[in-house]
């Protein structure tokens, strides 16, 4: 095994495909205006409007950390809480960027199903305390697809935005896997945003196939007021923004990016079927976006990792998470699955 074998750890560690590839080669051409001001960049903010369906204010950042976190804060003041769950990105995964860049707006953790929040779940966490001493709620935060790899359906995500509306909060989407969501489902990004009461969106470019980028679309054009400024003062105003947004327009321009989600998705659910008959492995979560969650005994993820593979164990003990990419090879999702079988046949 190479240090450049295709591995399971992260949808991360795949390189940049072809469409966004090419979209930057193109870019690279002649001269363009600076900060956003060029024609690439609205290139792109046009085809999320097309892809949509709507009028959104379309903006762009480095990551998803920097997405979310800026994107929360244009949705409260620092008085204020975020609800999330107790496994988001945003409450284990960004050393505190939500509350800094929102100068101390609190995250709430809410208890979830299968990774996703409930209506009674943010409405036990936002009722808890009405008085002056507790942060007041003001955002709902939600991954799609979750960090466990499920998927809210439309009519969940009504059922969360109605309690959203009834008690006054914004509603936020951590979309670093949303290409994945509308892949599983094929619903149309419409349906699982702005039809279904969600605000903001983050769209996760890195996980999808390019080199570095978030885009952020506000539906509720309102919240998107100064938030240019509030990126630019973050340090998120790239001076050549043509190559942030151009390798948007290769991923969007042709449905590149539900291709190549969909080709993860599948890779997941080859690997699901393969374990599925793994004495000892257990599958965790429903496999419906591109992770594949194993409970395995310790000596057999330390077999499997001296056998070079790589994966996460973040959701707990014998817990191992293997994501899919883009670009990753059938033949090596049986590999994996063989290695598996294997260590726990020896164990
Ligand atoms: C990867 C990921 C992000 C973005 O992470 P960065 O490393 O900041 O780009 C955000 N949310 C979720 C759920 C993720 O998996």
């Amino acid at each position: 095994m190479t240090d450049s074998t295709q591995q399971f750890a992260s949808d991360n560690y795949s390189g940049i495909c072809p469409e966004a590839w090419a979209a930057m080669e193109q870019a690279n051409h002649g001269h363009q205006r600076a900060y956003g001001d060029d024609q690439w960049t609205a290139r792109a903010a046009d085809e999320f409007r097309r892809l949509f369906e709507t009028d959104c204010e379309v903006f762009f950042a480095f990551n998803g950390t920097a997405a979310n976190s800026l994107a929360l804060s244009s949705l409260c003041q620092s008085y204020h809480s975020v609800i999330c769950s107790e496994t988001a990105h945003v409450e284990t995964d960004e050393c505190g960027a939500p509350e800094f860049f929102s100068n101390g707006s609190k995250l709430l953790t809410a208890r979830t199903e299968a990774g996703k929040l409930t209506p009674a779940a943010i409405r036990e966490v936002a009722l808890k305390r009405l008085d002056i001493h507790y942060p007041k709620p003001r955002v709902v935060t939600l991954t799609q697809a979750t960090e466990v790899g499920s998927v809210y359906r439309p009519d969940e995500l009504k059922a969360i935005s109605a309690t959203c509306k009834e008690l006054g909060l914004n509603l936020h989407m951590d979309g670093a896997r949303f290409s994945n969501a509308c892949a599983f489902l094929g619903c149309s990004p419409a349906e699982l945003t702005w039809k279904a009461g969600v605000d903001v969106l983050c769209f996760g470019g890195t996980k999808n196939g390019m080199a570095v980028g978030e885009a952020i679309l506000f539906f509720n054009r309102k919240l998107a007021e100064d938030f240019d400024y509030r990126c630019k003062q973050a340090g998120q105003l790239a001076s050549k923004m043509r190559f942030l947004s151009a390798p948007w327009v290769g991923l969007l321009e042709n449905d590149a990016w539900l291709r190549h989600a969909s080709h993860a998705n599948h890779c997941a659910q080859l690997l699901s079927q393969l374990a599925s008959d793994i004495p000892g492995a257990e599958l965790m979560f429903p496999v419906e976006a591109n992770g594949v969650f194993l409970k395995m005994p310790e000596p057999a993820l330390e077999a499997l990792r001296s056998k070079g593979w790589r994966f996460y164990t973040f959701i707990g003990s014998g817990g191992a998470r293997f994501m899919c990419s883009w670009d990753t090879e059938p033949a090596r999702v049986r590999e994996l699955a063989a290695d598996i079988r294997q260590v726990l046949e020896a164990a």
